[in-house]
């Protein structure tokens, strides 16, 4: 028997009354686990096993399967449930998490910034949009694909003023030495508080990643850049996403 620790990013039914779970963990990455009889009216561990549930699992191993024997909630995440706007923003971050985390990785940093995420979506203490940048900027970095924004990356200038994202090199211009079409979706034109935002969210201490205060222009484009960056560097695009954004325009 072991015990892991993780949260729930996604589940589907088996047969009559089973269900696969993932579990993002602290040590091992993502793993499955096979929850028999959850889907019986009252089945044991049904609220521990809910999809953002994180939870201490007891978990088996037989056939080279972990089967779940029993699970203690430490927090599900409730009040996601309450508003259809933050469960599909919830389900986008688990999409992102699910393709791109295989198992057997440390993935500490990962679960602290899912569990962090989730837990200011929850109370409505930022802003959602924001709290969407942070994610995908952030797990993009801990994953490897941090974008460069040290310098202009011609001039290597530091504090330009303007600057031009350049989300397939994943890299920085200022305005002076931009030379493309801005009409280009490649290119996304901004300012100095959004070069601030965007080191901010992938060099500062965990501690501090979530205070920090932009403005709704700012976040704007702080939003196209994000959410082009992790689609163009994670290559794929996500269902999830999609339906969040339609639910936006209503
Ligand atoms: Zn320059």
């Amino acid at each position: 028997m072991l015990t892991i620790v993780g949260i729930v990013i996604k589940e589907r039914p088996v047969g009559e009354q089973d269900k696969f779970i993932d579990v993002l963990t602290s040590n091992d990455g993502v793993i499955e686990i096979t929850v028999k009889g959850a889907r019986k009216i009252n089945g044991k561990n049904s609220s521990s096993s809910q999809l953002f549930a994180y939870s201490r699992f007891c978990i088996q191993l037989r056939s080279d399967r972990y089967y779940l024997n029993s699970a203690e909630p430490i927090c599900i995440f409730y009040g996601l449930r309450n508003s259809i706007e933050k469960i599909s923003l919830a389900s986008y971050f688990s999409e992102i998490v699910k393709c791109s985390v295989g198992n057997q990785n440390d993935e500490n940093d990962i679960l602290r910034l899912l569990l962090n995420t989730l837990h200011f979506l929850e109370n409505d203490s930022r802003d959602r949009n924001l709290l969407k940048c942070i994610f995908e900027l952030r797990f993009l970095t801990e994953i490897g694909l941090m974008p460069d924004i040290l310098c202009c990356s011609v001039c290597g200038e530091f504090e330009p003023q303007k600057i031009v994202f350049l989300v397939r090199d994943g890299n920085f211009c200022c305005e002076g030495c931009f030379e493309g079409d801005p009409e280009n979706p490649d290119f996304v034109s901004a300012n100095a508080a959004v070069l601030h935002a965007v080191r901010h969210i992938v060099l500062s201490d965990f501690k501090r990643l979530f205070n920090f205060k932009i403005s709704e222009t700012a976040l704007k484009k702080l939003s196209e850049f994000s959410e082009r960056y992790t689609i163009e560097h994670l290559d794929r695009n996500f269902r999830t996403l999609e339906f969040y954004k339609s639910i936006q325009t209503l």
